[in-house]
């Protein structure tokens, strides 16, 4: 681990000289919202967006992947040979990532990265990017990371974290990975930087977050009690099934598997879907086990907040990122149904800080 100094007079250059071995991504202002996305030749990503709209999962996990092609043409040589999709041309960065998306990487790892289970395309994908992350000195209000387990300063799942100080940055290089960015971008400036002062700069960041849910009594509550209680056609009633949740949040990783022919020849896709969509669990035989939309609002929360978390022994699949908060056209706000379903069984009642 070293600390490096990068005049932000000399970032544009550095992402420059970067670009020819790496495939670049970042925040983008594009008017209405900041997004994630693959940057053009020569733009610069936009570090004063907050929370993009769109996480940077889209780095590691597209929309629409292509997995194979194939042909069902006799006369071909290499009739019904599937060929995989090439591996990523050359290695990418994704710059400016917050922490808590930097953080959802590793818990989205443990679905695609099982012991018996592995996901060639999500992994050789995240094997091949360098995550430079931004931290957060001004967290937005739906912001709740800090009991989310991370933090605006958190580094787990990150190569690169960049503190901003004024007129350059402070850049926390921790793996080889990010070593090998900043040798590729030309910064070599080293930097003393007092483990004290950054600590207060950590805590002073974390201070202001004052919005957090409660999840110590997650893992005891009933689960079958939990599943069947009556608090779900409440929380359901006005939820449109619009996926917006499920689409922009980070720690979501459901799909569907297509094949698009054309003539003999086909490409089989995997593009993201939505645990809130009716489609999403119907069956070949017509059957639909969460054809509800209780049974589905039900299945978004108790996957996040209560399988995840029983079946990994971990915490909850959720960073605290706050983007479900802010965009759920109908204001279903995860905090307050997860402090519902934390005090489940308890007189307590459900509070949002
Ligand atoms: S964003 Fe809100 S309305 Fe849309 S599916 Fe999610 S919870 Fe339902
Ligand atoms: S559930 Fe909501 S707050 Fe949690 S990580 Fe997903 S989008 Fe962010």
């Amino acid at each position: 681990m070293k600390w490096i100094k990068i005049d932000k007079t000399k970032w544009a250059q550095g992402l420059a000289a970067a670009e020819g071995a790496y495939r670049l991504f970042g925040p983008v202002n594009d008017g209405a919202f900041c997004n994630f996305k693959a940057l053009s030749p020569g733009q610069a990503p936009d570090l004063d967006c907050a929370n993009t709209r769109l996480s940077p999962r889209s780095v590691v996990y597209p929309q629409s992947e292509v997995l194979f092609t194939y042909t069902t043409d006799n006369n071909q040589p290499d009739a019904h040979i599937m060929k995989e999709a090439p591996s990523p041309e050359k290695p990418r960065a994704a710059l400016g990532v917050r922490p808590c998306d930097a953080y959802a990487f590793l818990l989205v790892r443990r679905n695609f990265d099982a012991p018996d289970v592995k996901d060639t395309y999500w992994l050789r994908n995240y094997e091949a990017t360098t995550f430079i992350g931004h931290a957060c000195d001004r967290p937005s209000t739906t912001c709740f990371c800090t009991t989310a387990g991370c933090g605006p300063y958190h580094e787990e799942g990150l190569d690169i974290l960049l503190v901003d100080d004024e007129d350059h940055f402070l850049a926390k290089v921790m793996t080889d990975k990010g070593e090998a960015f900043v040798q590729a971008a030309g910064w070599q400036e080293t930097a003393n930087v007092a483990e004290a002062d950054m600590e207060a700069r950590r805590k002073a960041a974390e201070d202001k977050i004052v919005s957090k849910v409660e999840t110590d009594r997650l893992r005891d509550v009933p689960t079958l009690e939990l599943y069947a209680s009556e608090m779900w056609e409440d929380i359901a009633f006005s939820c449109i099934n619009c996926g917006t949740c499920t689409y922009l949040c980070p720690t979501c990783w459901c799909f569907d598997i297509q094949d698009e022919n054309h003539g003999s020849q086909g490409i089989r896709m995997r593009n993201w879907d939505s645990c809130m969509f009716p489609l999403f669990t119907l069956h070949g035989s017509g059957h639909n086990p969460r054809g509800q939309k209780v049974q589905r609002v039900r299945q978004r929360f108790m996957h996040k907040l209560k399988y995840y978390v029983e079946k990994y022994d971990a915490g909850i699949q959720c960073v605290g990122c706050g983007r479900c908060v802010q965009f759920c056209p109908v204001n279903i706000d995860i905090r307050k149904i997860c402090n519902q379903m934390n005090s489940f069984g308890d007189a307590t009642s459900c509070k949002v800080a």
